[in-house]
């Protein structure tokens, strides 16, 4: 069993040592002791699914095709139920991409019912779509927190969301220091943090480093928050 520490027990010095990173989103199967890993895993990827790590399932918008779309999804929620599998995603929207806009949206909506039913946390694909699934959650009262990965929006985006039960995840971006994400990242507020490394090429102990340094924070006092945020999101 993974051991998780709220944030009430930091002042044990001991404690603050076993706090583990969390890892919200990557598509690569690495276990690491000091980390909790939320894996991606694709409709179909059943060898993947291993004991002792968390999952994330979900059909990407770059994976849609119109003749599978029943199956995948079908997949899904078929393993959405499962004890290790703690959110539906990556799922979502995204206006780069050349697979039809009606498609994406009928694959994100009944996938974000999935997640309803089995009230488990959304993990978000969102380019240029904030907007689009802002009005969605608003209107559909959809109640399990969704998490944007790869957030890179502007400070009016992220209050917003933040206000929707949202949570905003960062990880490579602040590295680039012209990215929207690192413009708006000191200003997002601790409890609605998370960090992913998504095979972008920092290891999340980087990421972590980074994020520590830009607040001006102790790592070990990120992880502290980041813990309590994954207990909260998760309902753990
Ligand atoms: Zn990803």
């Amino acid at each position: 069993m993974l051991r998780i520490f709220p944030v009430d027990k930091l002042e044990s010095g001991l404690e603050i040592m076993e706090l583990k990173f969390i890892d919200i989103h990557t598509h690569s199967h690495y276990l690491r002791q000091d980390v909790i890993v939320v894996q991606n895993v694709f409709p179909g990827q059943d060898d993947q699914l291993v004991n002792g790590k968390y999952f994330s399932v979900g059909l990407h918008p770059w994976n849609i095709e119109k003749h599978t779309m029943d199956d995948d999804i079908e997949w899904v929620n078929a393993h959405a139920e499962a004890r290790n599998v703690v959110a539906v995603g990556e799922i979502g929207l995204d206006k780069s991409i050349d697979c039809p806009w009606e498609d994406q949206k009928e694959a994100f909506e009944r996938q974000l019912s999935i997640a309803e039913t089995v009230n488990k946390p959304v993990i978000l694909h969102c380019v240029r779509t904030y907007s689009e699934m802002l009005a969605y959650r608003k209107s559909k009262g959809q109640k399990t927190p969704w998490i944007f990965h790869w957030f890179n929006a502007d400070i009016r985006t992220a209050d917003e969301l933040i206000r929707k039960n949202c949570y905003l995840s960062f990880g490579h971006m602040l590295f680039k220091e012209s990215s929207r994400a690192f413009k708006v990242f000191r200003s997002i507020p601790l409890d609605h943090l998370f960090f992913e490394t998504d095979d972008a090429g920092y290891s999340i102990d980087e990421v972590y480093k980074q994020a520590a340094y830009l607040r001006k924070m102790d790592v070990n006092e990120l992880k502290g928050y980041i813990i309590a945020n994954f207990n909260k999101c998760f309902g753990l």
